[in-house]
């Protein structure tokens, strides 16, 4: 892992927690306030340090020269002092030179020359004990320039010989008149910087370079050998009198000052002042270690400090997170308790009060979820949640033991679900209020009904209940139905308004109708719409009903196959006139010729057909085979109106008028060849949309019949207002006629008033001669039934026809009419 992404990570993990983020902010400023400071104080120590070094360089150089000059006064004077020695001045008047070299030796190694040389008054060499002194004259030179001007003084100067430095002092000597000169050499230079760097605390350096040339050489120095050494090797040749810059020798940092000595001569000699740049700074930097380790003591005190600060910040706000979590969760019931006198505390007290008006709307939520309020029933959720439990418990293994006996219990549940027949009038026509009293009324009967141990009534929402029967099978269900429908009959009266109260109920049994709550009101739902539908009061679930089911779909695809494959046949059902016996028509019945099950009778399809829908696809070939059959009887001169039958389906469809319109004009066939029988019940499932197809229908000049007259609930006042010609009476009532006077009343009523409404009657079902004399007696118009004949072929209907007009028809008319 390489830094900068450790560094990263690091960032990352302080950043994650509040407490971590507040530490971390703290040591990073304290931190970057003390490199700060470090690295200025750092800075100005240094380049003060530098200005210091520079200042006592300038000063070193002073010293330097100073010790020198007293050097030469020291050293003249002890010259001075051996030339005006008596016994010195004898010798040197003895001539001889080897004496005199002597003499000098001896002398000169008193004051501590190492080199002693006499001169004449010219100063030409006379004797001397060194034996290369003759090197020296050069320098012997410079020094008799100097003593021209010094009078009588003595002279010195500074100079390298033999690759030593040499302090030279020439001073005269007198016997009483000049007689020579006398040099004395002095090796000082060790002594010399010594000295400069007692008083100064600076390093000096002499260096000589060699009579070869290049090669600098060290004569003395103060520094450390190696450093001396390597200052020895820097090439000093050339630069300027007082040559100075940064060195960096044997690794420590120096300030120099380097000085030519020889200026006058050949620039063999330089002192070179040294001050070690680090060994000023090392007190600061001792200084900067305790404020290193101050920061140090600073950091682990601010850490300590903020980890406490952060703690006491993030501990109440962990905790309030830990709250928020569990009222995430949806756990409004734990109080939230933080002690906190600050912004955290209020906060905390915010969330509590929060927290409380939650949980109170929580209960009234869970109170409103599972009851109705109008009726204070159990709602939908609260039943299926029931069902769900009374079916765990009906599915539960019980292990029964020799002897046991499971008490009552059964595997079976069942589900009521009942809806409220024309509920929705009852709220249109006589308001809300009386709609919810029905409800309340409806609610407390069903109670009364079922108060069974385990018995649930809900409300399932607006006017459709369900009762929860643990224990009961499809016949029991069945039964508490009877009793439900029984309990609902007693008229109620609200509002002074009397309201019969009839409901459509569907039964649903665990486990032959399904095994979970859900599928059982769903069964139970399509088992009440089909009792609606049928007017059956109670019905319980089959899969025939159910257009979901398995069942229905191969029947459904068996019927489009029907119609693919020309299956379906039309049969025709004569109608005839009871007055003349002439005939006037004939109604179209659909007949299935199954390949495997052969005839297939429509009462086994039709409905199923219209529950699904299927049955438009139906009409619609109806009508176009109706329309051809009526070209052909037209052919044969036997074109009678044909009459049609349309479901609830047909009707609820606007566009149907515009389907007729445009197959009548299809196969050039007149409006007035057809007619529509639609059922009572098919026009009150939506009278005024039903209103207005017929409406249409009628105005294109298609006649239209009542079917089943007598089997539904609508009234002849009803009846006026819709676009009718013509009642068939239904078949039971013309049937029992002549056994059940009821029947017989009710068929004589229903000629009457039709008659007085202005239609045209017809008796289906006429089965016998004597149903046809009452018939032609109560002033009936038509008959159709297996008298005249049963539904016939095309082809039969032609070959009925002629045989009906030959002989048939005679038979019937000559018989007198029954007067009833
Ligand atoms: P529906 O419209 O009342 O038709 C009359 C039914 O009574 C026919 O039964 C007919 O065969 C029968 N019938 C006629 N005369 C007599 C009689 O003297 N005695 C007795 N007992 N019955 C007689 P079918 O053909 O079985 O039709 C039954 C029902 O199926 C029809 O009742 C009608 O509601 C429906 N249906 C038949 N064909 C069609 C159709 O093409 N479209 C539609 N939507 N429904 C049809
Ligand atoms: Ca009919
Ligand atoms: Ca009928």
């Amino acid at each position: 892992m390489n830094l900068p992404r450790a560094w990263r990570e690091a960032a990352r993990w302080l950043s994650r927690r509040l407490g971590r983020r507040i530490v971390a902010l703290f040591l990073a400023l304290l931190l970057a306030v003390q490199a700060l400071s470090f690295v200025a104080t750092r800075e100005s120590v240094a380049r003060n340090a530098r200005a210091q070094i520079g200042r006592e360089l300038q000063l070193g150089e002073r010293v330097f020269h100073r010790l020198l000059e007293q050097r030469a006064h020291q050293l003249g004077d002890g010259a001075m002092l051996l030339a005006s020695d008596y016994g010195f001045r004898s010798a040197v008047a003895t001539k001889d030179a080897a004496t005199i070299a002597s003499v000098l030796l001896n002398h000169g190694q008193r004051i501590g020359a190492s080199i002693a040389l006499l001169l004449d008054a010219d100063f030409a060499l006379r004797a001397t004990a060194h034996p290369r002194a003759e090197a020296l004259m050069p320098v012997v030179r410079r020094l008799a320039e100097q003593s021209s001007a010094a009078a009588a003084g003595p002279v010195s100067e500074i100079a390298a010989f033999d690759g030593q430095v040499y302090q030279l002092v020439m001073v005269p000597v007198r016997s009483p008149l000049l007689i020579g000169w006398v040099v004395m050499g002095f090796d000082m230079a060790q002594t010399l910087v010594q000295e400069l760097r007692e008083i100064t605390a600076l390093h000096a350096s002499l260096l000589v370079r060699g009579a070869d040339g290049a090669r600098w050489r060290i004569a003395a120095s103060t520094l450390r050998s190696d450093q001396a050494d390597a200052l020895g090797g820097l090439d000093w040749t050339g630069g300027s009198r007082a040559w100075r810059e940064r060195l960096l020798i044997a690794g420590e940092d120096f300030s120099a000052r380097s000085l030519v000595l020889d200026a006058h001569a050949d620039h063999r000699l330089r002192a070179v002042l040294m001050r070690s740049v680090d060994e000023a700074v090392a007190p600061y930097r001792q200084l900067q270690l305790v404020l290193a380790m101050i920061t140090g003591l600073g950091v682990v005190v601010f850490a300590a400090g903020s980890v406490l600060t952060a703690r006491r910040i993030t501990t109440p706000v962990r905790a309030l997170a830990q709250a928020a979590e569990r009222l995430g969760r949806g756990d409004y019931g734990s109080p939230i308790a933080i002690e906190a006198a600050d912004e955290i505390g209020d906060l905390a007290q915010a969330l509590e009060h929060m927290r409380q008006s939650v949980d109170a709307q929580q209960r009234e939520i869970t109170r409103l979820a599972y009851w109705d309020g109008l009726t204070g029933l159990p709602n939908r959720a609260q039943f299926r949640v029931s069902a769900s439990a009374a079916l765990a418990e009906a599915q539960r293994p019980v292990v029964l033991r020799p002897g046991d006996r499971r008490d009552g219990a059964s595997t079976h549940v069942s589900v009521l679900m009942l809806d409220m027949d024309r509920f929705k009038h009852v709220n249109d026509v006589l308001g809300y209020d009386i709609g919810d009293d029905m409800l309340k009324q409806v609610a407390r009967r069903l109670s009364q009904v079922c108060m069974r141990q385990g018995d649930l009534v809900a409300r399932l929402g607006g006017d459709e209940f369900a009762v929860l029967l643990p224990g009961a099978d499809t016949l029991g269900a069945l039964r508490v139905a009877e009793r439900v429908t029984a309990a609902l009959e007693a008229p109620l009266v609200l509002q002074d308004q009397t309201i019969d109260l009839r409901a459509s109920i569907g039964v649903a049994t665990s486990p032959d109708h399904g095994q979970d709550a859900d599928t059982l009101l769903n069964r139970a739902e399509v088992a009440m719409y089909a009792a609606k539908r049928r007017g059956a009061g109670a019905l319980s679930y089959d899969p025939a009903l159910d257009s979901g089911s398995a069942r229905t779909l191969s029947l459904l695809g068996a019927l489009r196959r029907a119609i693919d494959q020309g299956e379906l046949r039309l049969a025709l059902q004569p109608k005839v006139s009871l007055r003349t016996a002439a005939i006037e028509g004939a109604e179209a019945l659909v007949r299935w010729q199954h390949p495997q099950r052969g005839w297939v009778p429509p009462m086994e399809f039709i409905p199923f057909a219209e529950q699904t829908g299927f049955i438009r696809s139906l009409t619609a070939w109806i009508l176009d085979e109706c329309l051809r059959t009526w070209r052909v009887l037209q052919a044969q001169g036997l074109a009678v109106p044909l009459s049609v039958n349309l479901s609830t389906r047909d009707l609820m469809d606007l566009d149907l008028p515009q389907k007729f319109a445009s197959a009548l004009q299809r196969h050039g066939v007149p409006a007035e060849a057809l007619c529509l029988e639609i059922t009572e019940s098919a026009i009150m499932d939506d009278p005024a949309r039903a209103q207005l197809t017929l409406q249409h229908l009628h105005e294109m000049g298609v006649r239209l019949a009542i079917d089943d007259f007598g089997t539904g609930y609508s009234s002849l006042a009803y009846l006026k207002r819709l676009p009718v010609d013509e009642l068939k009476i239904d078949k039971s009532f013309v049937m029992q006629m002549d056994r059940d006077s009821d029947d017989a009343k009710i068929v004589r009523s229903t000629v009457d008033l039709a008659h007085n409404l202005g239609l045209s009657v017809v008796a289906e079902g006429v089965e016998t001669p004597s149903h046809w004399r009452v018939l032609r007696g109560l002033g009936c118009d038509y008959a159709q039934g297996y008298l005249i004949a049963r539904p016939l072929s095309v082809a039969q209907f032609a070959t009925w026809a002629s045989q009906w007009r030959g002989h048939d028809a005679r038979v019937l008319l000559d018989a007198p009419p029954t007067v009833v």
